[in-house]
């Protein structure tokens, strides 16, 4: 589903020159789980924000479903972000002025659903999520496990075939952390292609493959126990 082939990406702010990524080859079948490791500011969220059609590369050819995404426009690009695409963050990115559900319904309201389908998906995922007792909480009335969990649901409200996941447990503790995982586990085994950057090797374990970026390059692949054993 997800071809890339020699990507570059280089950042230039007035005089600085960054190379962020290099010679990046890697591609991600539909329904894998996929981990992406490596020191900060090894090209990982940059690697994502390509994938995930918000950034594009300076060279190289990005392949999404066998259409190079370089050769379709800007809009037909932002639709294909929308149709494909959900982001995870560490700082999990809830709007504090709106409640739980209303978080959720978001991108319900961004792909312009009707009111009536909204509420159904938003309920399906507030039962799935186990939040529908706190539906009509604020953000910062719920723990740092509690709001992650809401941004999951966000997530994948849309049903995405692809989650983009920035260190979704980095600021939680490793019990919440480990009903995230979790959590992306399942969606993974219900069919949703995840890719997840994680500096916990014990998480990344957990995904089918582990791709490790050094310095912008990938340095190694390895497959997981998990991917193994299937
Ligand atoms: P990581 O996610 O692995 O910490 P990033 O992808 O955030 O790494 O960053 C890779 C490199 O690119 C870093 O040197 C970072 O400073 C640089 N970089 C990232 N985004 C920008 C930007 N918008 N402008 C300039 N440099 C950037």
């Amino acid at each position: 589903m997800i071809e890339l082939f020699d990507i570059g990406k280089v950042f230039r702010n007035k005089d600085i020159e960054t190379k962020a990524l290099s010679n990046i080859n890697m591609s991600v079948s539909d329904g894998e789980f996929v981990s992406i490791m490596g020191p900060s500011g090894c090209g990982k969220t940059t690697l994502l924000n390509i994938i995930g059609l918000i950034d594009s590369p300076s060279s190289g050819k990005y392949l999404l479903d066998d259409k190079l995404v370089s050769d379709i426009s800007e809009r037909n690009r932002t639709e294909m972000r929308k149709d494909n695409f959900a982001f995870i963050f560490q700082s999990f990115n809830l709007i504090d002025d709106l409640t739980v559900r209303e978080n959720i319904e978001l991108p319900l309201i961004y792909q312009k659903m009707a009111q009536a389908e909204r509420t159904i998906y938003v309920n399906q995922v507030l039962e799935r999520f186990t939040l529908k007792h706190r539906a009509n909480y604020f953000p910062n009335e719920l723990s740092g496990g509690q709001q992650q969990l809401v941004a999951v649901a966000r997530a994948v409200v849309a049903k995405p075939r692809v989650i983009l996941a920035d260190e979704p447990t980095g600021n939680l503790d490793s019990t919440h952390g480990e009903d995230i995982i979790q959590q992306l586990i399942q969606l993974n085994e219900a069919g949703m292609t995840i890719i997840m950057v994680t500096h916990s090797m014990m998480q990344a374990q957990r995904s089918h493959r582990i791709i490790h970026l050094f310095d912008g390059h990938v340095v190694t692949e390895s497959y997981s126990k998990v991917a193994t054993n299937l």
